[in-house]
């Protein structure tokens, strides 16, 4: 449903978009034969605007596909309440280190001789009710298939469903398997048949992010024999059809994004085999100018194969603060052209962007504005970044933002705190090798993987982060960063929680960054070596090739 490809195609609200757009890359630079799908999203996610309070207001993010994108000539067509849309694809060519091209089609109604309606179902990611998000679901999943099979490119295809909002993809293939032959029930070999083309990846354990449409709704869009069929083919619980059980009732390999994720989906998804392949970053697109200079000069084969990174261990401790340096000032430069304010390139710079909402828990570093204020005092100044957006829906997450603002007039200069609007891939990637400590409080277990820690740590920054997602496995105390809380059974108590976040700073990271610099240099080197090399998408996409795309079988004749 989404795509991260580049700062000028707003396709993308978060993790999720970006995750693909990072694994279409490595897919290119490994040379795998890969096409991504998606919608066109004419009117992008949104634009962020703050006001002084940290009240959000959004606004349509505008951008022309015409001047980045190639229009293609084939068109699809899908049903949607008995009416025929028409379908036209656009691509954009992504070209892997050693030339090999992976196309992805971002999919596109708004064709003249579409309704009005129908023509703004590629406009917004993520926006309007559970009407528009199934129509638009239809025209990913069913559109993407058809418009596959247009563009000639339907023989011997894995179909990979990232995330379940594409799963009506499978409902096509059933569909094409069984022309001729009627809306019948499902015979299980078809099934089975189908199941053989297709891989599930599932992103999150929070619920809301497993969308359900009611069964009246789905009976009105797809047309009775579509719904009937479907529930022949056990995707409904409680009269809706869940997205996430269509694509795990038709997918041979599933996972999760993480182990302590794959862990959680088998208890949410009882009987589902659930293996887990954790996320990595694309490790070019993320790496700042002066480390990838640095890298470049000591460890030239790291663009070509990530794992050199974990030779970063031969670079000096002077040379990855040189380079840290440099991101820094590079990212309060950014800090003071978008915010006026004038932040210390020697003051501790501590990191917090993401999707605002409840569960990541933005305001955990203020619960205790005393303690805070004490530490900052007594024991080493603290300066704070912020980033991110709410969902036009989730008051939640609004109220979040607005707790950071408060937080920050409250704490004055004590401890300075800038909140920056319209956090985006551009904005990221000066922001997660800038700063010196990247923090993530999420309530355990509901990050599945998160993967900013990873962008930072391929630039030297250490994270300090709840033991959930894949800090579960990179996080090695005291060497590539430290854990907040600990990693048992019970769900993160948010004052245990607080009161842990606030000891690492006063006992541990802050005598350290600012008594023995060194040993501070030795922990960012440490977050390369460790995590950049393996959390990176190109591990990630070889491990989609070894164990879902084409696994080994005992019975295969090679
Ligand atoms: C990497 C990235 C994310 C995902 O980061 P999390 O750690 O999962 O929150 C979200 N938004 C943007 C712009 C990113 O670059």
């Amino acid at each position: 449903m989404e795509v991260g490809l580049d700062p000028s195609i707003p396709t993308y609200s978060g993790g999720l978009g970006i995750l693909a757009g990072d694994t279409l890359r490595s897919a290119a630079d490994l040379g795998v034969s890969m096409v991504g799908v998606t919608l066109l999203h004419r009117k992008g996610y949104f634009r962020q605007h703050l006001d002084a309070r940290g009240n959000q207001t959004e606004s349509p993010d505008l951008w022309n596909p015409e001047d980045i994108l190639e229009p293609m000539e084939p068109r699809a067509t899908v049903t949607i309440e008995g009416r025929q849309v028409r379908v036209q694809a656009w691509r954009y060519d992504i070209h892997g280190l050693s030339g090999h091209r992976v196309p992805v089609y971002f999919l596109d109604t708004a064709l003249p001789e579409n309704t009005p309606w129908d023509q703004t179902l590629t406009d917004h990611l993520y926006g309007g009710d559970d009407h528009y998000r199934l129509c638009q679901e239809v025209v990913l999943g069913m559109g993407g298939m058809g418009m596959l099979s247009a563009l000639g490119l339907k023989d011997r295809m894995i179909y990979h469903l990232n995330e379940g909002h594409s799963a009506l993809l499978a409902l096509s293939l059933l569909e094409s398997r069984r022309q001729g032959g009627g809306f019948s029930d499902p015979i299980e070999a078809e099934v089975e048949a189908v199941r053989r083309q297709c891989v599930f990846t599932t992103h999150t354990p929070v619920p809301a992010g497993h969308d359900q449409f009611p069964w009246e709704l789905v009976e009105q869009v797809l047309g009775r024999d579509r719904a009937a069929l479907l529930e022949s083919s056990q995707c409904c619980v409680d009269m809706s059809l869940n997205m996430t059980y269509l694509a795990l009732r038709f997918a041979r390999y599933i996972n999760g994004v993480a182990m302590r994720h794959g862990e959680i989906s088998l208890g949410m998804f009882p009987g589902y085999p659930i293996d887990a392949i954790t996320n990595g970053v694309h490790a070019v697109t993320w790496t700042s100018p002066p480390f990838a200079d640095l890298f470049n000069q000591h460890i030239s084969e790291w663009r070509q194969d990530n794992f050199y990174l974990r030779y970063a261990v031969g670079i000096s401790l002077h040379e990855i603060q040189q380079a840290h340096g440099q991101a820094k000032k590079e990212l309060l430069k950014e800090v003071e052209r978008r915010s006026g304010v004038q932040l210390s390139e020697n003051v501790l710079t501590i990191g917090f962007a993401r999707r605002a909402t409840t569960y990541k828990r933005p305001d955990l570093l203020f619960s205790d504005l005393d303690r805070l204020r004490g530490l900052a005092r007594q024991v080493g100044p603290i300066q704070v970044i912020y980033g991110g957006k709410a969902h036009p829906q989730d008051e939640g997450g609004k109220e979040m933002i607005r707790r950071v603002f408060q937080a920050a007039a409250t704490l004055g200069e004590a401890v300075r705190v800038v909140y920056l609007e319209n956090y985006n891939m551009a904005l990221g990637k000066i922001l997660y090798a800038g700063v010196d400590l990247w923090l993530n409080t999420p309530l355990r277990p509901r990050e599945a993987s998160g993967t900013s820690g990873m962008k930072a740590a391929l630039n030297g920054v250490p994270s300090l982060s709840v033991l959930d997602g894949w800090w579960v496995e990179g996080h090695v105390e005291h060497v590539t960063g430290w854990a907040i809380g600990d990693d048992s059974e019970s769900p993160g108590d948010y004052f245990h929680d607080a009161a842990s976040l606030y000891d690492k700073l006063e006992r541990i990271i802050l005598p350290l960054y600012y008594g023995k610099p060194e040993a501070y240099a030795k922990v960012r080197r440490a977050a390369i070596a460790l995590n950049g090399s393996f959390f990176n998408t190109q591990r990630m996409v070889s491990q989609y090739v070894t164990n879902a795309y084409f696994p080994f079988e005992e019975n295969s004749p090679n």
